[in-house]
């Protein structure tokens, strides 16, 4: 069932962070587009998480001007990329400068096996430096990674802004990244009771600070567990968003909006 929120139709939602080409919403990509459009999504991104996805998305592009498109490699790729791949990117990046928003899905997962450590790290900084060259904000994944991916940024002065992917912490860890020009993206981790730390970030931190994502096919919202996750329900992330903050929804729809082609830096769409 497409999901209802009670959106007015004047109201414009991004998903930052939707992964509408993998298998789980390939299979059902036109539906899934047109139950996020009914829901109040106007635009997303769709990040790559590896070098074989990168054509494809380019593809999608095409097809679609309201769906924006990363490329990068995801940490949990990073121990099986090809020695090319930063190449290949790097010359994706000048031949397609316009079309690519960003750099992404990229960063630091150390909930994985040590051993991924320094090829992670390498490959982080090789696409973070990539970024840096071609002018683009950057999409980051992090996961007890958060020191180690400041740490790379400010020894690289990387100053090209972007998104924290699925934000989760106290307001110190997040001002450290918006210090650095970064939006946080908050995503259905909000609709769990338990995330009262991130939920009260939401709340004590400026709006300007925040962009909205659902993350699917990943990421359930509270209710929603074992099911594929779709873009559709970033309406109820937004109203989730929306019971946290002060402001009228109205208000809160148009600053994560703007937020939104801030970090991207695209022209009013
Ligand atoms: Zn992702």
């Amino acid at each position: 069932m497409p999901v209802t929120s009670d959106i007015p139709a004047t109201v414009k939602l991004f998903d930052t962070h939707c992964h509408l080409d993998l298998p789980e919403l390939a299979v059902a990509q036109a539906l899934y587009w047109q139950q996020a459009q009914q829901a109040g999504v106007a635009a997303l991104v769709i990040p790559a998480v590896q070098q074989s996805a990168w054509q494809n998305l380019l593809a999608l592009q095409q097809q679609q001007p309201q769906w924006h498109i990363a490329l990068g490699i995801h940490p949990w790729w990073a121990a099986k990329h090809s020695p090319d791949a930063v190449a290949v990117l790097d010359q994706l990046l000048t031949a397609h400068n316009t079309a690519i928003v960003a750099v992404g899905e990229i960063g630091l997962d150390f909930a994985l096996a040590e051993a991924s450590f320094a090829m992670q790290q390498q490959l982080f900084a090789a696409q973070l430096l990539l970024a840096k060259q071609h002018n683009k904000p950057v999409i980051l994944h992090h996961r007890k990674s958060q020191p180690q991916l400041l740490a790379e940024l400010k020894r690289q002065q990387f100053n090209g802004g972007g998104i924290l992917h699925a934000f989760s912490g106290s307001q110190q860890q997040a001002m450290a990244f918006i210090d650095l020009g970064f939006k946080l993206g908050i995503g259905g981790t909000i609709t769990y009771e338990r995330a009262e730390k991130t939920r009260k970030t939401v709340q004590k931190l400026p709006l300007e600070s925040f962009v909205l994502e659902t993350d699917a096919p990943a990421m359930p919202l509270a209710g929603f567990q074992g099911q594929v996750n779709t873009p559709a329900q970033l309406a109820l992330v937004f109203d989730t968003f929306c019971q946290l903050r002060p402001e009228p929804r109205e208000q809160v729809a148009v600053t994560l909006w703007q937020n939104s082609l801030n970090a991207l830096r695209l022209s009013a769409a």
